[in-house]
């Protein structure tokens, strides 16, 4: 054998209760689970385990990575927690069609990126190529798709022709190995989208057997009626469905997130197939560009800042909301809303939108809107959730834990922002906050929402357990020091508690950064 890791007490990711063993890996995968007092097989390299947890490599199944084997490919942030597979492609934005990512263009100035691929199976390719420390599977988004097709002229349906044009790429990409559909619903240009439209795109998944993944039109007031969408867009088209970080959002809405899941639960229960992620913490984080109205996108703000009837209708929707279409500021307060990634001046990162407009002497909806024209792309972060209402949802077996952010290296581009902690810390934090410390959810629980749970739900074969014959991902942790060590002031700092993180039978991580051991993962392939 290549590797043995001896004496480990063995969460294998099903749930079961951990037992005391050795698991053998001979290749890229795992040979043998070897009961205590079993002759041990002769081994190249031997680690023993003195009872320290050894379960699956976390799977992450949500996460916008999508171009970080690029950038980061070390993806340092992820593999230091344990994460040895993620999921891209998600809340509606991918990187195929590479014709519909604006932000490639600006990427591969600053950062020597060539988007290369013209199939989803070269994105895949070119991913391999780059070595990643993680496995990377990939979903179409529905957004991207649409962007590449309909072009700028996104507030109206596709014709049929243009309908027809992007069923044809996601059966493409679906044939390449995409794990499915995802949608975006509160971004451009997914909001502009009919639920009749993405029912008609995403019946292409039925015969395929891809999944449909939604961030879903409202998670605040609207958050209601917007999971009720995904779950009938499943059922119209026979496809599985799953909610992406599943939250109540805004303060009017806190205290619900039980009723939420009821409603779920119901639809299951008259036969809906619908499953959920979620990341552990009380913020979340998306563009700044997400404070837009439905009618004003980031490029056309500088023309309606320009129109002063535009612009008056423009900073009402902005502070107030609109009918069928949210505000942050007016469900958060300006307070809680803080700037995330803001290349043009990275000392505001981090700084509350309230605070920065007053010590600025202008209204919150005016600096919003000059830092969208400095920079597009800028990050934004809302302390917009209730803790009580994320212990509800993360005490659930049935939800996948699941991050929701991008892989990066304390010293990778995005490292002098305030990016979301959770790029380092949502695994060991559900391990050593919500398992150790307030005992919520027992800890082969919590493994299996990392592991078994989300591999099986995304068809990714061969991942998330330990047995023999699976791919051998396995972190090998200490369940009484494990831990987040990232906070929103401090975001870029590695987990702690992690001793060794293995990725196709490679050692990634064992204090020290190993071989970069990632694959790009075809829907269904062994
Ligand atoms: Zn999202």
């Amino acid at each position: 054998m290549d590797l043995l890791i001896a004496d480990a007490s063995i969460l294998d990711g099903t749930g079961a209760p951990a037992f005391r063993g050795t698991v053998g890996v001979t290749g890229d995968r795992i040979a043998a689970v070897l009961p205590p007092g079993t002759a041990e097989p002769q081994a190249a390299r031997r680690i023993e385990a003195e009872g320290l947890v050894l379960a699956p490599g976390f799977v992450d199944v949500h996460q916008h990575s999508d171009l970080s084997p690029f950038t980061e490919p070390s993806m340092d942030s992820y593999l230091r927690q344990g994460v040895t597979t993620c999921v891209v492609g998600n809340c509606g934005s991918s990187a195929f069609p590479a014709e519909g990512v604006p932000e490639l263009a600006a990427l591969a100035g600053s950062r020597g990126l060539e988007a290369s691929w013209r199939t989803f199976g070269e994105y895949l390719e070119a991913v391999e190529a780059c070595r990643p420390a993680l496995n990377v599977g990939a979903l179409v988004g529905h957004g991207t798709l649409r962007e590449a097709v309909l072009g700028a002229d996104q507030r109206r349906p596709p014709t049929a022709e243009e309908a027809a044009e992007m069923r044809r790429l996601l059966a493409s990409a679906l044939e390449e190995g995409a794990l499915g559909l995802s949608t975006g619903l509160i971004y451009a240009p997914g909001l502009h989208a009919s639920t009749q439209e993405i029912v008609e795109l995403a019946a292409g998944l039925a015969r395929r057997g891809g999944i449909y993944v939604s961030h879903v039109r409202g998670e605040g007031e609207q958050v209601f009626e917007a999971v009720a969408e995904c779950i009938e867009i499943g059922r119209r088209t026979g496809v599985p469905a799953h909610l992406s970080h599943l939250k109540v959002e805004g303060r009017t809405m806190w205290g619900r997130a039980a009723e939420l899941l009821e409603r779920i639960d119901e639809a299951r229960a008259a036969g809906a197939d619908v499953s959920a992620d979620q990341y552990p913490y009380t913020a979340w984080e998306t563009e700044l560009a997400a404070v837009l109205p439905p009618w004003v996108s980031a490029p056309e703000l500088g023309a309606a800042l320009a129109d002063p009837d535009a612009r008056a209708r423009l900073e009402r929707a902005i502070e107030e909301g609109e009918p069928g279409w949210e505000s942050v500021g007016r469900s958060l307060g300006w307070d809680r809303v803080v700037l995330g990634s803001f290349p043009p001046e990275p000392e505001l990162s981090g700084r509350a939108i309230a605070e920065l407009a007053a010590e600025r002497g202008v209204r919150p909806v005016e600096l919003i809107c000059e830092l969208l024209l400095r920079d597009r792309f800028a990050g934004m972060l809302g302390h917009g959730m209730d803790e009580a209402d994320v212990r509800t949802i993360l005490a659930r077996p049935d939800v996948a834990v699941a991050s929701d952010g991008i892989a990066v290296s304390p010293d990778g581009p995005l490292g002098a922002f305030a990016v979301h902690p959770r790029y380092y810390g949502t695994f060991t934090r559900v391990l050593g906050r919500y398992v150790r410390e307030e005992r919520l959810l027992p800890l082969e629980t919590a493994v299996r929402k990392m592991t078994a749970l989300p591999a099986e739900r995304f068809g990714l074969a061969g991942r998330g357990r330990i047995e023999p014959g699976a791919f051998a991902d396995l972190v090998l942790f200490d369940p009484g020091t494990v831990a987040d060590r990232a906070t929103y002031e401090r975001p870029h700092a590695f987990a702690e508690g992690i001793r060794l993180v293995v990725v196709n039978g490679r050692v990634a991580f064992d204090g020290e950064p190993g071989e970069r051991a990632g694959r790009a993962l075809r829907r269904g392939a062994r």
